[in-house]
């Protein structure tokens, strides 16, 4: 019974051999708290991907990331171009957002959120498993003789992989076109929409690829959050973690022993731990990068104390300076600093997006044009104007003098604007002699829906 931790596993990753091939994961289905809540959570978030597109608010849809169009819609309130500043802080918000997640809680997003998870555990390895059997099944089969019964398995588990892909693209799709929009490229024929029919097809081919063959390689080899881990975790974070000073030294548990006397901790080298795990790595070894902290060690572990009537625990979300040295989780100066940037650019968020305008208007005086004499008391200057209707209403809205006294001559009292529309035009402004300051008067204009005003914009006067 030699149980020493050994460095070895940090040579490579554990889904790789020696000859730098594939050693595939078969993991067994958990069972326990945490499978069931992580479950529920999965459930939850799926219903609400699959569920929103469908999802309007004042005729427009919940969600929507037109790239193409650059329109973007949060909420049922759609974002132009003009309020990209907001999108931006809005990024840096999440981001700071999900490291200060992480310095705290390490992968939980990895394990319980990340997309790439709930559907590989929620749905694909569901489907494995009622079609192929547990994780020990396949692994026999798989490595038995080919016969009707694998090819069978085999062909309707890929069947049925491809369909959900196909099914998963769509659904991405309608978040960028809308959901009409992809409507009418299923009842449509795909030649009249060539090169959307190509990308659904390279898109589906990718999420088969990624789901059937690629799975946790994505977490632990291509995913740039999960590369950030290294970084961004400290003996403080919150982690699945072993307890190698309660579990070690590891051995089988016999009938009428004392562990304790015979220098034996509280694992039982059961391996259960590892059979469950989706990224296939050992827990015990300590804090590994492909760890994903979705906690079926734990529901695993958990068993096993309960059948032995040992405390439950041995695997736990803690920290290591917990396991180590006792110590409950602290607020360091790390995790202040992250908190205090969240707060604030939460803050910065929520102010911009309450000031942000239902309009968005441009005047500028034509360029080039200089003053025109209308009598001898008056002068006037051309102005061009440029509106955006942001909201989901139709507008009318005027133009008028705020500062100084004057006139304001624009074809037809009122502009129209459809919503979700920019509409421009031109203007003249006529002022007396005597309110000119110089040959620059600066002069401020409202825009008006009805009697209110929703925008003052500045600008000048050109005079003698
Ligand atoms: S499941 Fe628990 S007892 Fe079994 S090997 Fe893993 S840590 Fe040890
Ligand atoms: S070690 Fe445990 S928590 Fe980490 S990925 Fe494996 S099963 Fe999940």
């Amino acid at each position: 019974m030699t149980n020493e931790p050994k460095e070895s596993f940090r040579d490579r990753i554990v889904t790789m051999n020696e000859k730098g091939g594939r050693n595939w994961i078969y993991a067994n289905k958990p069972s326990g708290k945490y499978y069931k809540a992580r479950n529920i959570v999965g459930i939850i978030l799926l219903a609400f991907l699959f569920i929103t597109p469908y999802i309007k608010v004042d005729g427009e849809p919940l969600l929507l990331f037109d790239i193409i169009h650059r329109k973007f819609v949060l909420f049922g309130v759609v974002f132009w171009p003009q309020d990209f500043h907001l999108f931006v802080i809005g990024l840096i918000s999440i981001i700071v957002a999900i490291i200060t997640f992480t310095v705290v809680y390490g992968r939980v997003w990895c394990g319980w959120t990340c997309p790439q998870t709930i559907f590989m555990e929620i749905i694909f390895r569901r489907i494995e498993y009622w079609i192929e059997g547990s994780g020990d099944q396949q692994r026999i089969r798989n490595n038995g003789e080919d016969s009707f019964d694998k090819l069978w398995r085999k062909t309707l588990k890929h069947f049925i992989f491809i369909l959900i892909s196909f099914f998963i693209t769509h659904t991405m799709l309608s978040y960028i076109v809308g959901v009409e929009m992809v409507k009418q490229y299923i009842t449509g024929s795909p030649t009249e929409n060539f090169s959307v029919f190509v990308a659904i097809m390279i898109f589906t081919a990718a999420f088969y690829v990624v789901f059937a063959y690629f799975r946790e390689q994505v977490c632990s080899l291509i995913c740039p959050y999960g590369r950030l881990q290294g970084a961004l975790l400290d003996n403080n974070t919150l982690m699945v973690t072993y307890d190698y000073k309660r579990g070690e030294s590891r051995g089988p548990m016999r009938k009428e022993e004392d562990r304790a006397e015979a220098g034996k901790g509280d694992c039982v080298n059961c391996h259960k731990c590892t059979t469950v795990c989706p990224t296939g790595i050992d827990i015990r070894d300590g804090i590994q990068l492909e760890c994903i902290n979705c906690t079926a060690c734990i529901d695993a572990c958990d068993g096993v104390m309960e059948r032995y009537k040992l405390p439950k625990g041995l695997i736990r979300i803690t920290s290591l300076n917990n396991v180590e040295k006792g110590e409950k989780f602290k607020w360091t100066p790390r995790i202040i600093a992250y908190t205090t940037l969240m707060v604030a650019l939460t803050g910065v968020l929520i102010v911009l997006f309450n000031l942000r305008s239902d309009f968005e208007t441009t005047i500028l005086r034509v360029q080039g044009s200089l003053y025109q004499k209308v009598d001898d008391q008056h002068l006037s200057n051309i102005y061009n104007y440029k509106v955006v209707n942001k909201t989901n209403r139709e507008a009318e809205l005027s133009i008028k003098l705020i500062s100084p006294e004057g006139e304001v001559q624009l074809a037809g009292s009122l502009m129209k604007i459809e919503k979700q529309k920019k509409m421009q035009g031109a203007f003249l402004i006529k002022l007396s002699t005597e309110q000119l300051t110089g040959s620059n008067t600066e002069i401020k204009i409202g825009i008006y829906e009805g009697e209110e005003l929703i925008e003052v914009i500045s600008t000048s006067f050109v005079g003698p």
